[in-house]
């Protein structure tokens, strides 16, 4: 497939369009029109800029077979190369509907964060009916997504009500599992091959703890919320984590911290003594993920974990008196089929946790299943994620985050639904970037946010090891925070 563009340059928006259409291509792009582009399949996307007026075309030929949608726009339009942007993407998705006979319910909405143009709207003063015109208009939105999109930025609102401008959150990366599901491709090192770098990683992070505690105090920022995250941060013993948890709670002022989670992810790390440690320390939330409630499907992703041991891990910490439970799903897994997850979505609804986040199989290049050359024949996961929204809204779960990611099977997209007032706050944060992060540990990446919403992204080392070799260099980028917090959010 060769896209050939002339007289504009919006490679990126519109390869973008052309990806939900033709996701596994490598695009030849052309920017001078020679008639030997025009041989095979293409995409050519014209703007010729008149006196008054601009054209824009989109011709688009798919196995001998071409479709044209034209459009003009004054060139005295607001915001003109924006409009002439916007416009070029519905004419190239309205050829590519037609060509491939394919939908893609998020129409030109390319981006991971969807609700943050939601959120932009609102704050305009739009109405709900504008925002909905808008978005099924101009950007071709489905309407069923347009419904869960505007519910997740109003539940938002509600949840974001109390947050204080100088208060930031604090990320803990525990980057260790103790194997590697078939489908991840996180920088997580098993236990198996790194277990001798526990103890030391453990040592540093509770320094980097000391440090980065110091330099906040100093600014006056308020720790609003506290997120333990990987990996599988229950790979590490208990005395591990309470070291770590008691790091924390000793250097850093707590009086104003509203929610702390800790990933329990994998059931298999779960026992009782752990999830005890994490409670007195002091976290009110923990995020127990089974993925599925198939047995069979659990095997097929080398999830190394039953269904009975995720039950028993989700009891014992209701038992020990936590706050708030979150599950995480995945529609689309290997073997899985429409009756199967709908099964999955039904027996965690009967446990009742005050979260349930439904993500979509995405297939990273690192994951093993790419290297399987994993196809998705005969897996509906649209089905799957239509039945799941369907019936948490019928059982009273709102949706309160969502993005997407690279590579979701059918263009879907990940949603956070909780019980009314149960919503995380950290993940609306890291969605929608509207409180700075700070990360520590090995894979963690600081995120920034000035007073204007501009922001700067710091990055830790990548992996233990080498997180544990240049500890001090890293500790001297630190400086970078202290003063783009003194420049920027004070
Ligand atoms: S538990 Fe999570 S982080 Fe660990 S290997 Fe599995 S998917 Fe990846």
């Amino acid at each position: 497939m060769t896209l050939i563009f002339s007289g504009n340059d919006f490679k990126y928006e519109l390869e973008s369009v052309v990806k939900l259409f033709i996701p596994a291509t490598l695009f030849d792009i052309c920017h001078n029109v020679k008639t030997e582009y025009f041989n095979g399949d293409f995409c050519f996307l014209r703007r010729k800029r008149g006196k008054e007026k601009t054209y824009l075309y989109a011709i688009c030929r798919i196995n001998g077979k071409s479709v044209v949608r034209a459009q003009s726009i004054l060139n005295s339009t607001d915001n003109y190369e924006g409009s002439c942007e916007i416009i070029l993407a519905r004419l190239l998705f309205m050829c590519l509907t037609e060509l491939t006979g394919k939908s893609a319910k998020w129409g030109i909405l390319t981006g991971i964060r969807p609700v943050k143009r939601i959120n932009k709207l609102l704050d305009e003063g739009m109405s709900k009916n504008s925002i909905e015109h808008e978005l099924s208009n101009i950007f071709l939105c489905d309407k069923s997504k347009i419904e869960i999109a505007y519910k997740t930025a109003v539940t938002q609102k509600r949840a974001l009500e109390n947050m204080s401008r100088n208060s930031f959150s604090l990320y803990i990366s525990i980057p260790f599992c103790p194997s590697r599901c078939s489908y991840c491709s996180f920088v997580s090192q098993s236990v198996e091959s790194s277990i001798g770098l526990i103890p030391e990683y453990v040592d540093r992070l509770c320094d980097e703890i000391v440090y980065t505690a110091n330099m906040i105090l100093c600014k006056g920022l308020k720790l609003d919320t506290i997120y333990f995250g990987g990996g599988t941060p229950t790979s590490l013993e208990a005395n591990q984590l309470e070291k770590i948890m008691k790091a924390i709670s000793r250097h850093f002022d707590l009086s104003a911290l509203r929610e702390y989670t800790v990933e329990a992810g994998r059931a298999d790390t779960i026992t009782k003594e752990k999830l005890e440690v994490i409670k007195s320390c002091g976290a009110d939330r923990v995020s127990i993920n089974p993925q599925t409630m198939n047995d069979s499907v659990l095997k097929a992703i080398d999830r190394r974990h039953t269904v009975k041991q995720f039950i028993d891990s989700y009891k014992l910490a209701k038992e020990i008196g936590f706050e708030s439970i979150n599950t995480d799903l995945i529609a689309g897994l290997p073997t899985d089929t429409v009756q199967s997850f709908m099964k999955t979505v039904d027996e965690i609804i009967s446990l009742e946790p005050e979260n349930i986040t439904v993500h979509t199989l995405s297939i990273k290049r690192a994951a093993d299943l790419n290297r399987k050359s994993y196809t998705v024949i005969d897996n509906p996961a649209e089905q799957m994620v239509d039945y799941a929204s369907k019936r948490l809204m019928e059982s009273g779960y709102d949706p309160y985050y969502l993005y997407r990611q690279k590579n979701m099977l059918e263009n879907l997209e990940n949603i956070g639904w909780s019980k009314p007032g149960k919503e995380s706050l950290y993940n609306i944060y890291i969605m929608e970037e509207n409180q700075s992060i700070i990360a520590l540990g090995a894979g963690a990446s600081t995120k920034l946010v000035a007073g204007d919403g501009h922001l700067k992204r710091i990055f830790n080392y990548k992996f233990p090891l080498e997180y544990i070799k240049h500890f001090d260099i890293m500790l001297r980028k630190k400086n970078e925070a202290r003063e783009f917090i003194e420049q920027n959010i004070l």
